[in-house]
């Protein structure tokens, strides 16, 4: 057992709102010139510097603030081609529709494995570097029984937060038989699926006619449910529909975009805040040209709200959760507190896990280090790479 402990950090968030003698004006549990001990990947002490209790090695971060790791709750980072055309066709006024999903799904089925792990690998990699210490994997650029457990099996090597997506879109194969796609889904794709997934997730989307609509989408997660996993759902992203009252029917963890909210869509998620979380991803809307979803007014309504990439290739090919905080304050009327609960506490919740998010004594040493004396300057240098995960040795990674 080998314990090290962190000093000179100017201002520790730590999210942990029974922190004694923090600053909890806003939600963030601030301490000034606090200190950390991190012992065997766990967090075994959080305090005063002055108070800090001796440990094996130290480590001083050099006046700089400390934050939890991000934890970046919707990815599709299983993939392999190219789809910067289509990104720059929406730039000139083309719509997006869920359709550009095919293009991966055949040049990610005609990649090798090692090929897979390795672009696999540098994503996480950049993720990393920005500060994110948790990730959720999403299959989905399968769509058959042997590519979708590929897809799982590769993700699974660098999370554990796997989630099954077969039901991403309708494949082309399959474009005129509908129903037995979603048979094949919740029969023999699932099954094979369910070992290396913790969750599953559907794209229930009216508004698009490779999605699923809302009684295939309730199938296809009853379906996951019976088979052990979670439930997530992405929703309500290109307009009004059922996805949020489906997510809160089904008791889903999350349901994601949430861009086009009825006033009882909002009334369903406030009274189902405990349970289901509205993880917002506005790189998406950024990058489709869309507008965005209105955090201010799901915040004051009482919502769970988190932040999320959702990089992928087709709609944000952003792995940066600094990008989406800062879009998150300037184009959604979040506060810089807010937004950065959001995407550490509030995502953790969206993946129903307490061990990470906040720091407090227990959970996993998941730090990250912004280069500055305060958190707030993630907001104020846009663009600038200030935050990065301290690695699992306790090094300040340069
Ligand atoms: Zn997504």
């Amino acid at each position: 057992m080998t314990s090290i402990v962190f000093t000179g950090i100017a201002e520790l968030v730590t999210n942990d709102s029974l922190l004694e003698g923090a600053d909890h004006s806003e939600s963030l549990g601030l301490l000034a010139e606090a200190a950390v001990v991190v012992e065997d990947g766990l967090i075994a002490w959080v305090g005063p510097a002055a108070q800090a209790p001796p440990a094996d090695g130290q480590q001083d971060v050099g006046g700089r603030a400390v934050i939890p790791g991000f934890v970046d709750s919707h990815s599709h980072l299983v993939f392999a081609g190219d789809r910067s055309r289509e990104f720059a066709a929406r730039m000139t006024g083309v719509r997006y529709d869920g359709g550009g999903i095919s293009a991966t799904v055949s040049a990610t089925r005609s990649a090798g494995d090692d090929e897979l792990r390795g672009l696999l690998a540098a994503r996480v990699a950049e993720m990393r570097a920005q500060g994110t210490s948790t990730v959720e994997i999403k299959s989905g650029y399968g769509l058959n029984v042997q590519d979708e457990v590929r897809a799982l099996r590769i993700a699974a090597e660098f999370t554990s937060e796997t989630t099954f997506l077969g039901a991403h879109v309708v494949p082309p194969e399959f474009a005129d038989r509908r129903s037995d796609y979603v048979d094949l889904v919740i029969g023999e794709m699932l099954a094979a699926c369910a070992p290396h997934a913790r969750w599953i997730d559907v794209f229930c989307e009216p508004n698009s006619p490779h999605a699923f609509t809302e009684d295939e989408a309730r199938l296809v997660l009853s379906a996951g449910r019976d088979a052990g996993l979670g439930l997530r759902l992405h929703g309500n992203q290109l307009g009004h529909g059922p996805g949020v009252r489906l997510a809160v029917e089904l008791g889903a963890a999350s349901v994601d975009h949430c861009t086009f909210l009825s006033a009882e869509d909002v009334a369903q998620l406030a009274a189902a805040a405990d349970s289901t979380v509205a993880t917002l991803l506005p790189g998406v809307e950024f990058s489709t040209r869309s507008p965005y979803p209105d955090a201010r007014h799901l915040l004051d309504a009482g919502v769970s709200v988190a932040l999320a990439t959702d990089c992928n290739p087709g709609t944000c090919y952003s792995s940066s959760i600094p990008f989406v905080l800062a879009l998150a304050v300037r184009e959604m009327g979040m506060t810089p507190a807010e937004a950065l609960f959001a995407a550490t506490a509030g995502s953790a919740k969206a993946l129903r896990r307490g061990d990470i998010g906040v720091i407090r004594v227990g959970n996993r040493s998941d730090l990250t280090v912004v280069e500055a004396p305060s958190y707030m300057h993630l907001f104020y240098r846009p663009g600038v790479p200030i935050a990065r995960s301290l690695d699992p040795a306790g090094r300040h990674r340069r």
